[in-house]
């Protein structure tokens, strides 16, 4: 009889939201940058990445010949 009890954890209060007490727009936003890096999601897999390059277009996707239905530039 050694019933497992499931208690939930205790809410940890280091996640807890630094800016809970400021209004929203006082909020910093979360920018999601990091240097020359932004966060990017791929059109074609839907893989969320960072990247430097103009291209949302994934490496993988990339490697597998795929493009984007709209790139502007001139062929
Ligand atoms: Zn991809």
């Amino acid at each position: 009889m050694d019933e497992k009890k499931q208690n939930p954890p205790p809410a940890c209060t280091c996640i807890q939201d630094p800016y809970a007490s400021l209004p929203p727009e006082m909020r910093p936003k979360p920018v999601q940058k990091i240097g020359n890096l932004r966060k990017v999601t791929c059109p074609v897999c839907g893989l969320n990445y960072w990247t430097n390059r103009k291209t949302d277009l994934c490496a993988a996707c990339e490697n597998k010949g795929a493009r984007l239905p709209d790139t502007s530039q001139g062929a």
